[in-house]
């Protein structure tokens, strides 16, 4: 990991001509960014800033000062039960100075750096917050649930991927039981759980249980939860079950095309599906002519199938990647109901056999169903990093990356940057042109967004 010190300076490279007269710089929002590792603090303002920032002990607080600049509304400063920040405070200070006060609960290092305009935003001025201590972020997420409201300031701008979660079976429905009596409704449930929290601490990505306790939801009202919940994925959690007990591993299943389309009809037939008429692909289907509507469907179908394939692909992938013995190594097709949901690309995880004694034994372990859970996160999160819809944030957070400015910092290495941004050296050089790993105080790099 790349070094942060606690305490610098940085005179932007465009605020040398700066004067007391000049307009000031006014500050219309600060936004804060949960990650797992950071908090990414935004400011949004009029013009590039000019500023300094340093650190204090005693209690812990970060200062921020911007030279010649006011803040359009003092309400904005909301730390939001922030796991980090406590509160956020600003002044006025001599020559027009303002002076914006995190509070922190633990001891941080910090970055900063500017954005140029882009197509949805304005000038920005980005500081990174990292706790001294490795551990203190995870320690604050497992304690409480706070990453939630730390993430509604983004709601504002741009949506959440939402998942829907489908833990299989339930109630009086217990799925396939294994050789020990471990029942599959039990075990899927808490690999559900762990993959919402997953989902849940991503910024940008929302979890919805189809179901949230011991309880049996019919088949088809399972995907009509997932509509409901605006979901851009359905993915099902089950665990195999089969007469030889030698069989084993994962597999990943999507909805034959076929499947897919006959449900469709079959929604056409119904008139009770009037609603779902309406939604199917986010086209209005209500008073067009049949014809017209089973090319609409069609089209939904394919592009639904299309993003299940990808998707599933990522899952399988990172299942095996995790090193977990794959029953089938390409995504299947198959006609389950669960699936059938036209316009919501959907999945289904046999995440196991619970049949075989051995993996009976793993699916009730907490260690196999977090690993499990990981490889369907890793894999949905693969998926929807480069392919979220355009008004979420992730589209949104992937645009800015590809559109990332870096003003070299005095110190600043090129491999320290590459790292920051999550890119590798080789791609910053190409995007730039840069023979060799050299960098100047003050030059401006084009960041291309990582893979
Ligand atoms: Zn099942």
């Amino acid at each position: 990991m790349y070094k942060y010190r606690s305490f610098w300076l940085i005179i932007c490279l465009l605020g040398v001509g700066f004067s007391a007269h000049a307009k000031p710089t006014s500050v219309s929002s600060v936004r804060l960014f949960a990650h797992v590792d950071k908090t990414r603090v935004v400011f949004d303002v009029s013009k590039r800033p000019v500023y300094n920032m340093f650190t204090l002990a005693n209690p812990h607080r970060l200062v921020i000062d911007i030279q010649n600049a006011r803040l359009a509304r003092k309400s904005q400063l909301s730390s939001d039960n922030h796991p980090l920040i406590s509160r956020i405070r600003s002044a006025k200070k001599a020559k027009g100075k303002l002076r914006v006060v995190l509070d922190l609960k633990d001891a941080i290092s910090s970055r900063s750096f500017t954005l140029s305009p882009n197509k949805s935003l304005g000038h920005r001025l980005v500081v990174d917050i990292v706790p001294k201590n490795p551990k203190f972020l995870a320690q604050q997420y497992k304690h409480n649930n706070k990453t939630v409201s730390a993430k509604k300031s983004l709601k504002n701008i741009k949506r959440d991927v939402v998942i829907a979660i489908d833990a299989g079976h339930g109630g009086k429905d217990t799925g396939a039981i294994g050789p020990k009596g471990t029942r599959e409704k039990d075990v899927v449930f808490k690999i559900a759980k762990k993959l919402e929290s997953m989902i849940n601490r991503k910024p940008g990505m929302k979890a919805v249980l189809i179901r949230k306790g011991d309880y049996y939801v019919k088949l088809r009202d399972r995907m009509k939860l997932a509509r409901k919940a605006k979901a851009d994925l359905f993915v099902s959690i089950h665990a195999d079950a089969f007469k030889d007990s030698q069989v084993k591993g994962a597999s990943v299943f999507m909805v034959s095309r076929k499947g897919a389309s006959s449900e469709a009809a079959r929604w056409l037939a119904n008139k009770e599906n009037s609603v779902e008429k309406e939604l199917v692909g986010g086209v209005g289907l209500r008073g067009r002519d049949k014809q017209v509507q089973t090319v609409i469907i069609d089209l939904a179908v394919t592009a639904t199938n299309e993003a299940s394939r990808k998707v599933g692909d990522k899952v399988l992938k990172q299942i095996k990647h995790a090193g977990h013995h794959l029953h089938q190594d390409k995504v299947q097709k198959a006609g389950f109901v669960v699936l059938k949901a036209p316009d919501i690309p959907s999945i289904l995880v046999e995440t196991a056999f619970i049949s075989n004694p051995g993996e009976e034994r793993k699916l009730g372990s907490e260690k196999y169903q977090y690993k499990i859970a990981t490889s369907v996160y890793r894999g949905i999160y693969g998926y929807f990093k480069n392919n979220a819809p355009a008004d979420t944030f992730l589209a949104h957070l992937q645009e800015q990356k590809l559109q990332s400015k870096h003003v070299i910092a005095r110190g600043e290495t090129l491999s320290e940057i590459a790292v920051r941004y999550g890119v590798s050296m080789k791609a910053i050089k190409h995007v730039n042109s840069l023979a060799g790993n050299m960098v100047k105080i003050g030059q401006v790099l084009t960041i291309p967004a990582g893979s």
